[in-house]
């Protein structure tokens, strides 16, 4: 059985998603999710998701109120090392996949995250073949992509990153919480860190 909180994650993603056309342009919401069972799996940073205080538009408000109370059910990831992004910035990041090919729901359409930055991390350059479209949840960040101009985004704004376009991340004065969604070939791939394709 999956966990009831997840359940509700997922209908306030679709609720957003179906709502907002920046989203169902990007794709449509899936229509072969099923629960799959994955077991919960604890990341600092799942804390400072539930005790967020971060002000969000009345549009975002239910997702990210499901979110912070699913932070203990969820299966919290966290890709890289501490070589690869330092201790810091891996007590306060982390992302779990609501929906997709290994998330708590099962999808090959599309797949769906969950990631939280904390404020004044700097994620550095990487790239994944899957095509990208980040939706800010929740305070901000400036995104910058090879080929496209930095921009600092907040709630209901997106950015969007083709495949294998080398993109990185920073926050600055507040944390930011995001829904991420990867389409197309590489989509059930990892990031990898690096400029090179
Ligand atoms: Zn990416």
């Amino acid at each position: 059985m999956t966990n009831t909180s997840l359940a509700h994650v997922l209908d306030a993603a679709r609720a957003l998603h179906q709502a907002t056309p920046l989203l169902s342009g990007f794709a449509p919401w899936p229509v072969d999710i099923m629960p799959a069972p994955v077991a919960p799996l604890h990341v600092p940073a799942a804390d400072l998701v539930a005790a967020l205080g971060l002000a969000a538009p009345a549009r975002c408000r239910p997702f990210v109120d499901a979110i912070r109370a699913a932070t203990a059910h969820a299966h919290w990831k966290r890709t890289y090392t501490e070589a690869e992004v330092g201790a810091d910035f891996l007590a306060r990041y982390g992302y779990f996949e609501l929906f997709g090919p290994t998330g708590h729901f099962h999808s090959h359409q599309l797949r769906g995250y969950i990631a939280y930055w904390g404020e004044g991390l700097n994620y550095d350059w990487h790239h994944h073949e899957a095509e990208e479209l980040y939706f800010v949840l929740a305070g901000s960040a400036e995104f910058l992509a090879e080929g496209s101009a930095p921009a600092r985004l907040g709630p209901g704004q997106t950015r969007h990153h083709a495949a294998n376009q080398p993109h990185a991340m920073v926050t600055h004065d507040e944390p930011v919480l995001t829904y991420v969604l990867w389409r197309g070939a590489g989509m059930a791939d990892l990031p990898k860190m690096g400029r090179a394709a």
